[in-house]
């Protein structure tokens, strides 16, 4: 008897005509920077290789750019050569070897005027708000060489054996700046009516399908909604996808946004699978498949898109970083095996933002499959972890499928650590996923789990253990503060886990990430963001019903005020939030500001008494009269029961907040436990 395949649409081969794609799975498109370093091709074969073997359908590559001024910046990935295109052969020939039936399509992208160096191009020099350039204005000819440039980079990627293309017309990248009126002032052919403004896309969609013929997969990516009060109207939308489709597109996909737009679409505050209901009405104009994405983490949120008809394929672009095996996992009913992405944007979209190599929270060997590996062992060795946070349970599970004897120790009566803390403010509910990913591990792995266990050193020592890590976390730090005693003065922990009450006027001292999180926490009315679609929409002002221009044109944010007063104080004078995520700190630092939530730079704090708290700001002396203080000063390392152990001569090892507690967070102490368990 054959066992029922668990989600029955997202495995279900979907014909093309000319070609099938094996399943409804796409790895959607990131850039990781592997693009450009030295033997960047190899490691990139690693990388999407151990992604087709993991059973996805189809991938897109990152971005690379069909001449030097749709560059993002110089030197980075072009395909405009027969030589550069001979690079790219070693990854499409590495990933049809491993899987044959799984395709793989190369992303063109201009950027246009978001690129950082002088010879950026755009329809209108009118320079983005988030770039410091101005674009110089294509003339008739230089737009001829653009769309040239595009459909040569097509030809020399069917030449270097990809199975298609995908041209992003999406996120405020060179398309989609001829698209909108506000970036395309142009008064010739390329301007004015939406008949005009469409002409560029249209053009290098013909053209590609003219040069690569009618086997070649061609993607369109759409912006489907700009999240921009001027940008397309809903019919325009359906008008231009109509346009590709006739124009030869094989496939439409659907994006949402322009890296200028002031509503998150990624991160962990948005729900999952947010933007499929515009796939949805898309998909109703359009007889070509349509792919939909954003925020789409698990295979039954995807299984539940195909279900309802909101989209014929499923694009997940940071769940392949998190867990390349996600499709394997998935056909085999092996859900809760999922490492899944939890939407923190740290150590990815951060990290691309920041010109670093791209890699993953929860799975540091994204991007460095040829580095990390966690090989078998010729001798296991006998190890203790002391501490079930996010450090010791990623050295434990890694340690222990290499072989080793490990057993987990933690005072606590769960695993998780901070995590369990993390997981209960609006917004982070997607923590809980981390958290029962490394509890199947931990079972898999057999790794011999010691809950509420609080280790001393004697009893490691007499467990004549091999080797000793510790990952015991850390303790918040108390400041030096004249009345800090005052019984007014709370933890975070007692703030966030309800163990002391929290009034209605309140301090915090010190604007982290812990102090933000308290922040959202305490002025947080109703239901997060992050489940429900209706709360999103409110506190973004978009319209998902109506869809007036971009999404949102007309539409104020409503933000539920806070029901207490609120400061977010700290003693730098950076602007405050100014150390948060490169891409997820804007969005956090907005919604405390529509709560009313004051936030201080350059305090110095006085003393405490029963007034509140006396602070200087500026030079000038205030008293804020609050009830509360809540303290969210850093941390320091949990380390006691080193010193022990050194002096009775065991192997100890320190890792995460144990090791370095500042500037501490959980992409750290994931890393640093997993290199270690791969050399131990
Ligand atoms: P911990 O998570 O502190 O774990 C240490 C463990 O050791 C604990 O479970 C403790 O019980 C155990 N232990 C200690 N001593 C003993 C002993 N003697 N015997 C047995 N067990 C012992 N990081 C991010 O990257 N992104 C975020 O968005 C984020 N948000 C956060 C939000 C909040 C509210 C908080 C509190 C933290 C957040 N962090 C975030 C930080 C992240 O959780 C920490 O960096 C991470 O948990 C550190 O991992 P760790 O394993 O070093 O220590
Ligand atoms: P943090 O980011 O180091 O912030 C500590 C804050 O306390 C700072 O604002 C600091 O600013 C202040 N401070 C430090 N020493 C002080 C003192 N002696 N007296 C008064 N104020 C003091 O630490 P955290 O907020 O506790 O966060 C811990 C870790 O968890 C961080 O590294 C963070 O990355 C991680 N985390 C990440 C996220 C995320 O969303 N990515 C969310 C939560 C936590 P001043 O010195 O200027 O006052
Ligand atoms: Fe997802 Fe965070 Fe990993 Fe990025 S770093 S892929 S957002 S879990």
């Amino acid at each position: 008897m054959t066992t029922a395949v668990p989600f029955p649409r997202l495995f279900a081969p979907l014909d093309l005509g000319f070609t099938r794609l094996k399943n409804r799975i796409l790895m959607g498109s990131m850039h990781t920077m592997l693009e450009e370093m030295p033997g960047g091709f190899e490691k990139m074969a690693a990388y999407f290789g151990e992604r087709a073997a993991g059973g996805v359908g189809m991938i897109i590559t990152g971005g690379i750019a069909p001449n030097d001024v749709g560059l993002p910046t110089p030197g980075l990935a072009k395909l405009s050569t027969p030589e550069e295109a001979a690079q790219h052969r070693i990854v499409t020939e590495r990933v049809h070897a491993i899987a044959p039936d799984c395709k793989i399509c190369m992303q063109i992208l201009h950027v246009g005027r978001y690129a950082y160096h002088p010879n950026l191009v755009a329809p209108s020099p009118i320079r983005a708000r988030i770039s410091p350039c101005v674009p110089n204005e294509l003339t008739e000819e230089q737009i001829w060489e653009q769309i040239h440039d595009f459909v040569n980079c097509a030809r020399l990627a069917k030449e270097a054996g990809y199975d298609g293309v995908e041209v992003i017309g999406s996120a405020g990248y060179l398309i989609s700046e001829f698209l909108v009126t506000h970036t395309n002032k142009r008064t010739d052919g390329w301007g004015g009516s939406y008949e005009n403004r469409m002409r560029f896309p249209l053009e290098i969609i013909s053209r590609i399908r003219q040069a690569v013929g009618p086997d070649f997969i061609l993607v369109y990516r759409i912006a489907a909604m700009e999240l921009l009060d001027n940008g397309s109207s809903w019919d325009e939308v359906v008008t231009l996808a109509k346009a590709i489709e006739k124009a030869g597109a094989t496939i439409i996909s659907t994006h949402f946004t322009w890296h200028e737009a002031r509503v998150p679409t990624l991160a962990t505050m948005v729900p999952r699978a947010a933007f499929t209901g515009v796939t949805a009405r898309l998909r109703k104009e359009l007889k070509i498949p349509v792919i939909t994405s954003n925020r789409i983490n698990m295979p039954d949120v995807a299984e539940q898109v195909l279900a309802d008809g909101r989209a014929d394929i499923v694009s997940m672009a940071r769940p392949m970083l998190a867990d390349p095996e996600f499709a394997n996992k998935a056909r085999e009913n092996r859900v809760d095996e999922i490492n899944t992405c939890i939407a923190c944007n740290q150590a990815c979209l951060d990290h691309a933002f920041s010109g670093k190599l791209t890699t993953c929270l929860v799975n540091p060997r994204a991007c460095y499959e040829t580095e990390l590996n966690f090989l078998p062992v010729k001798i296991a060795k006998k190890i203790a972890v002391v501490g079930a946070g996010p450090a010791g349970m990623a050295f434990a599970v890694n340690a222990a499928g290499r072989g080793h004897q490990v057993t987990l120790f933690d005072s606590a009566g769960e695993i998780g650590g901070q995590f369990n803390v993390a997981k209960r403010i609006p917004g982070k509910e997607e923590f809980s996923e981390t958290l029962r990913y490394f509890r199947k591990q931990i079972e898999l792995t057999g790794v011999n789990l010691q809950l509420n266990h609080r280790v001393s050193a004697p009893e490691l020592i007499a467990g004549t253990f091999d080797e000793i890590v510790l990952a015991t976390g850390v303790t918040p730090r108390t400041p030096d503060i004249k009345g800090i005693e005052h019984p007014m003065v709370i933890g975070y922990l007692d703030a966030i886990l309800g163990r002391k009450p929290v009034g209605r006027k309140v301090a915090i001292i010190g604007a982290g990430g812990i102090g933000f999180d308290v922040a959202e926490l305490i002025s947080h009315k109703g239901v997060s963001s992050g489940v429900s679609l209706q709360v999103f929409a409110r506190e973004w002002g978009v319209d998902f019903d109506n869809h007036p221009r971009g999404g949102v044109a007309g539409v104020e944010p409503h933000v539920e005020k806070a029901d207490r007063e609120i400061w977010l104080l700290q003693r730098k004078n950076t602007p405050v939030g100014a150390g948060l995520g490169r891409t997820t700190g804007w969005t956090h630092k907005i919604l405390l500001e529509r709560r009313d939530v004051r936030m201080l730079n350059g305090v110095e704090y006085q003393r405490i008494d029963d007034e509140g708290l006396h602070i200087t700001l500026g030079g000038q002396p205030q008293t804020l009269p609050v009830d509360t203080i809540i303290v969210c000063a850093g941390q320091e390392p949990l380390r006691e029961l080193q010193d022990a152990l050194v002096a009775a001569n065991q192997n100890v090892h320190l890792i995460g907040g144990a090791d370095v507690a500042a500037e501490l967070d959980a992409k750290r102490a994931i890393n640093q436990a997993s290199w270690l368990a791969a050399a131990i």
